[in-house]
């Protein structure tokens, strides 16, 4: 096989990145845009040892499943990658992902249906849109699969509609005041992503510019353009000056407005600044806390951690229950809101703290703290043996596993099942339509002493 050959395929799965997946000649070809039970002719992109990159060039036998997407953008961008594939199915393929690893790991568990989210597409209240210079233009839009080549977007398909109309709005003012866009490969021009935060609770948005620079020609008359856009009440600039992937440098300046929104989860207001860890999918959020905190199982008279705990919305929002919430978090800024959102709620049994989950938890261990339930919700990389070693000696009786990734949430459950919790029903829970993510919530129970 070989670069730019046309074969003939049978799609007979879908990776765990939304790829359509077949064999041939020994090899497992991965497909974009391919669903399973389509027969595709297609071209050959790139071939490696023990599989191969193809792209449709014809659909032969269509998927009845697949669903007629408005604009292809979305599909070929990493944006929503499973845009063409019916919401049903979208479901049933999360739940899949997660019984295909407890096969792998050999563990024999129930997993629920995944819970749909109840909005589809415009769930998003955050979007950190790329901005890069197109034919002479300054576009906003998503990077191409794979790659940091920008197509441009109007429509975004998972965002708060207002938040594109507020993207385009601050897109035809920087090109008004003929603002450079961010060039990557020459580390030049200015603005690299507008970052749009919007609350669907009070329909305050707030407007991040990401820039090379921390000043530039006409910053106020083009800050204050930008806070006149209608529910624009908060404009930042970013400074992140590195080569980097990573979104956001480490300081921002107020341009105009105020320092931050507040957003809701249930009954409960937060508090959101630039750098805040906020859940995207408000909604659904709702569901998520409301799942975790139901099989938590609570009483008033239980000591709960809330590890990885951003703005301490976890914690906050089964206070209520509980005797007393302890939290930790790395990002400063984040526990700083956690304790301004206790207050504003008027919450006083919250206590956060700034640090790494995997020092703090095996120091609260030593200090002989037991606390009764642990939830976690880590980031995708999942938690370290430091941590898990901290829990089993502070002698929680059960772990509530919120996660972002499935693979680390079952390699970290087999650890803990080593020390002796045993594990339970998994719950997927759809927090991200249209992408191939796929949220989970597990409890871990002591079984042991
Ligand atoms: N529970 C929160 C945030 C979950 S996201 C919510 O539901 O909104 C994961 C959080 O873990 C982020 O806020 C991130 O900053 C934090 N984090 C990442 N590594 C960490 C570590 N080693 N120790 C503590 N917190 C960490």
């Amino acid at each position: 096989m070989e670069k730019n050959q046309i074969v003939e395929l049978e799609i007979t799965d879908l990776s765990y990145e939304a790829m359509g997946v077949a064999h041939l000649d020994g090899l497992t070809i991965f497909v974009n845009n391919a669903l399973p039970g389509e027969k595709v002719e297609a071209k050959i992109l790139k071939v490696k040892k023990s599989f191969a990159f193809a792209k449709i060039e014809k659909i032969l036998v269509e998927s009845p499943d697949r669903i007629k997407v408005k604009l292809n953008q979305w599909v070929q961008t990493g944006l929503a990658s499973l845009a063409h594939l019916s919401y049903e199915k979208q479901l049933e393929f999360k739940r899949q992902q997660v019984v295909n690893l407890l096969q792998k790991a050999h563990l024999d568990l129930p997993v629920a249906n995944c819970l749909p989210s109840p909005e589809e597409t415009g769930y998003r209240n955050k979007a950190q849109t790329p901005v890069r210079d197109v034919k002479g233009q300054l576009e906003i839009g998503f990077f191409r699969k794979h790659s940091h080549d920008l197509v441009p977007m109007e429509d975004f398909m998972t965002n708060d509609p207002e938040i594109d109309r507020i993207l385009l709005a601050t897109r035809d003012v920087l090109r008004k005041y003929h603002v450079p866009a961010y060039d990557e490969r020459r580390h030049k021009g200015l603005v690299r992503y507008i970052d749009v935060r919007r609350s669907k609770a009070t329909g305050d948005a707030m407007v991040i510019l990401v820039c090379l620079y921390k000043d530039f020609k006409n910053i106020e008359k083009i800050s204050q353009e930008i806070a006149n856009i209608d529910g624009v009440v908060s404009v930042y600039l970013n400074h992140n000056p590195q080569k980097t992937n990573v979104i956001l440098g480490k300081h921002d300046y107020l341009l105009a407005g105020q320092k931050q929104i507040i957003d809701k989860i249930g009954d409960l207001e937060f508090n959101i600044s630039p750098q805040s860890f906020f859940q995207i999918n408000g909604q659904q959020t709702n569901n998520l806390y409301d799942l975790a905190i139901k099989r938590a199982d609570l009483n008033k008279d239980m000591l709960v951690v809330d590890a990885y705990s951003g703005i301490g919305t976890i914690g906050l929002s089964l206070a209520n229950q509980v005797k007393k919430v302890i939290g930790v978090e790395v990002v400063k800024p984040a526990v700083q809101d956690s304790k301004v959102n206790a207050a504003i709620n008027g919450i006083t049994n919250t206590e956060y703290v700034v640090g790494k989950a995997e020092e703090e938890m095996p120091k609260w261990a030593d200090e002989g703290i037991k606390p009764d339930v642990v939830f976690v919700d880590p980031p995708r990389k999942g938690l370290t043996p430091e941590f898990i070693e901290g829990v089993v000696k502070s002698g929680a009786k059960k772990v509530v596993y919120i996660s972002c990734n499935p693979a680390t949430m079952v390699r970290d459950m087999v650890e803990f099942e080593k020390e002796g919790y045993g594990l339970t029903e998994i719950n997927p829970v759809d927090m991200f339509p249209m992408t191939p993510h796929v949220e989970c919530v597990t409890v871990l129970e002591r079984t042991e002493k």
